[in-house]
């Protein structure tokens, strides 16, 4: 048999081939939206492939964005990865300080960024070390006014490249692209992919019991191309042909109805939190999604789909869910929810059920629970266990080796999610070993609400718990023991972490109490005040 790569140039290359004609469509901001094809993208990819050789960007060298889900971070997708770059697409919601962090920890050579993001990029552009030039992702017309050195337009580059570039046959093995998670303790830890695992992890996205993707279908991407890679689906559009809607910043109910409506979607996939502004906004509307949408099923992911967000799709919008699971580390799609052979006799509330769980594994995943000791647990849909999971496209370690190794000697990694998984394969997270809390699809993490907490000179101690939100899915809770003969409002403690943390990680709300509970080694018992606070409801106070 023939030996062929396996590269993320050969999907776009097809594309162009294959679907030339098939659109893609980009929400610009305060703009009509941006339609082009296939072969468009594959011409301005190679065009700027060229253009990153012509600044000197070298197989291996990382190349950062700072981006919405639009055609230029398309472009940047299949022409940073296909000429031998490594893509790091750099999630803007986070805190300052530590995009500074990621940026300077990955090297990236070059930033690419939305015009959007000017002033945090001259913000950070002083203390980026790595980074040659910053590139605004737009064309002359639109270039902001700024002071800052290195500053390049998108569109000029571009312009200045023809078409004729050739992909480079590169070793399948090779480092594609980059993201990082958003770190538990310590900093964050990057990911590295390779063209291998990028296209294998591909071929699974779209199989049937899967997305299902075909050149059928119009895919609307409301997962962010900077969260592990919009799940791999801009790959797996190109790979078969579908159509993508990439709806930019633009995430409110309205503007993604609006969208699927007109562009005609087929699919989509986003957080929880999306789903539920878009079925607000259809219920506060009084649209008739079934009549007016062409979309017959949404994969959801990256927290827990509630039961309530299933049934409306389900009953009022005649759509079916996938419900997948999966992390930074696992490229992310690791397990995704299908009914099988023996479930097409059952009711609508089986159903449901079945797809409130985190699904099973393709071909090309592995995984198992296991107890504390690390022993195997039964697959009786009981049983509680830590996830571990092993496969084609499952990191083996983080980014530069941080933290050592996190595989065993059988390659199992240890997700840190508490899950059981019944005889059929279907897994179900129950629970989450670290104690983050996941507001709107993106972690905030207790423990440095804690520690900024702390470091205020009246808080003696403080924790953070997650409680269940109607729109956010989790907002965090702070509690706080002031310290003997201290004073301190609730409004001070939050002028004093809004200094310290991202606005969207302060809680929203503190309460007071004499005593945090602790276990016998000193560490907060987060299950007790789980037990005490976890039933707030959010207004109530
Ligand atoms: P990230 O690496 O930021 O994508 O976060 C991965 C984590 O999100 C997993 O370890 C889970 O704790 C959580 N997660 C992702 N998808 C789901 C899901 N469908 N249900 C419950 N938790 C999920």
């Amino acid at each position: 048999m023939q030996q062929h790569p396996l590269l993320i140039s050969s999907l776009i290359e097809h594309a162009a081939r294959a679907h030339p004609d098939v659109p893609i469509i980009s929400q610009m901001p305060d703009a009509a939206p941006h339609r082009c094809t296939y072969t468009d993208i594959d011409r301005r990819a190679r065009q700027l492939a060229g253009a990153l050789t012509a600044l000197g960007v070298r197989e291996g060298d990382r190349v950062g964005t700072l981006a919405w889900n639009g055609h230029r971070h398309l472009e940047l997708f299949f022409g940073a990865s296909g000429m031998g770059a490594v893509l790091h697409t750099v999630n803007p919601r986070l805190f300052p300080e530590q995009i500074e962090f990621i940026i300077n920890h990955a090297e990236d050579q070059h930033l690419f960024f939305d015009i959007g993001f000017i002033a945090l990029v001259e913000q950070l552009a002083p203390r980026l070390r790595s980074v040659k030039s910053l590139v605004a992702m737009a064309g002359r017309a639109q270039m902001p006014a700024c002071s800052m050195r290195a500053l390049l337009c998108y569109e000029e580059l571009l312009a200045a490249q023809d078409a004729g570039y050739r992909w480079p046959r590169l070793d399948e093995n090779a480092a594609s692209s980059l993201c990082y998670t958003s770190g538990t303790t310590g900093n964050p830890k990057g990911v590295l992919y390779s063209h291998r695992s990028t296209v294998l992890h591909t071929m699974a996205v779209c199989m049937a019991d899967s997305i299902g993707l075909s050149a059928r279908d119009t895919l609307f991407i409301a997962a962010p191309m900077f969260h592990v890679n919009a799940w791999g689906t801009p790959y797996a559009c190109a790979m078969v042909g579908a159509g993508m809607i990439l709806p930019g910043s633009a995430l409110d109910g309205a503007s993604i109805y609006r969208s699927m409506c007109e562009e005609k979607a087929t699919a989509a996939l986003g957080v929880p939190t999306v789903w539920l502004a878009l079925q607000q906004h259809v219920a506060s509307q009084n649209r008739q999604p079934r009549q007016e949408l062409r979309l017959n099923r949404v994969l959801i992911g990256g927290s827990a789909a509630p039961r309530a967000v299933v049934e409306v799709f389900e009953r009022d919008f005649g759509v079916r869910v996938l419900h997948g699971w999966g992390m930074t580390e696992t490229s992310p799609l690791a397990s995704i929810g299908r009914p099988l052979r023996k479930h097409e006799d059952d009711s609508v509330e089986q159903r449901i059920t079945l797809q409130t769980k985190q699904g099973r594994v393709p071909y090309g995943v592995e995984v198992k629970i296991t107890d504390d000791a690390g022993n195997e647990l039964p697959r009786d849909g009981a049983a509680c266990g830590h996830l571990q999971v092993r496969g084609q496209w499952i990191a083996s370690g983080y980014f530069r080796g941080e933290v050592g190794p996190i595989v065993d000697a059988e390659d199992w990694f240890d997700t840190g999610d508490i899950a059981t998984i019944d005889a059929d394969g279907y897994i179900q997270i129950t629970d989450r070993a670290k104690d983050l809390i996941k507001s709107g699809g993106e972690w905030i993490s207790s423990i440095s609400l804690e520690n900024a907490a702390v470091g205020h000179p009246s808080v003696a101690e403080a924790a953070v718990i997650a409680v269940a939100h109607p729109k956010w899915q989790e907002r965090p809770l702070m509690i706080v023991v002031k310290k003997p003969g201290c004073e301190i409002s609730k409004q001070q403690l939050l002028d004093h972490l809004s200094g310290q943390v991202a606005k969207w990680w302060l809680p929203d709300d503190i309460v007071f109490v004499a005593e945090i509970p602790h276990t016998a080694t000193g560490k907060i018992q987060k299950m007790k005040l789980r037990e005490r606070f976890g039933k707030t409801v959010w207004g109530d106070r």
